[in-house]
């Protein structure tokens, strides 16, 4: 996503008293952390069945960058370690869902 002006994103992409960059998750083991606790483990795309395929290709190796709605999966590496399904929003940065992932 571009910004409008260039460089950091505007004031008013992010909530009230809540600075650029500044995110927080609420692990359902260790409640609400920093964002630096946590390090991003990819996008939670649906995984293709079968045998190889052209959307196998597209699987691993192509991504997209979504302005909006975005499933994710996320590690609590400097807490509990638990592997969490972030639902959220890459314009507002809100945080719509943590759920710990199941196999
Ligand atoms: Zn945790």
């Amino acid at each position: 996503m571009r910004v409008a002006g260039g460089g950091r994103p505007r004031r008013e992409y992010f909530g009230k008293d809540e600075e650029p960059g500044e995110m927080r998750l609420t692990c359902p083991h260790c409640g609400e952390r920093d964002l630096r606790e946590f390090t991003y483990g990819g996008a939670a795309l649906e995984r293709p069945t079968g045998d190889w395929s052209a959307a196998w290709d597209d699987y691993i190796h192509l991504r997209d960058n979504p302005a909006g709605a975005s499933r994710e999966w996320w590690v609590h590496g400097a807490g509990c370690g638990a592997w969490l399904l972030v639902q959220r929003n890459t314009l507002t940065h809100d945080v719509m869902s943590v759920t710990e992932a199941r196999a």
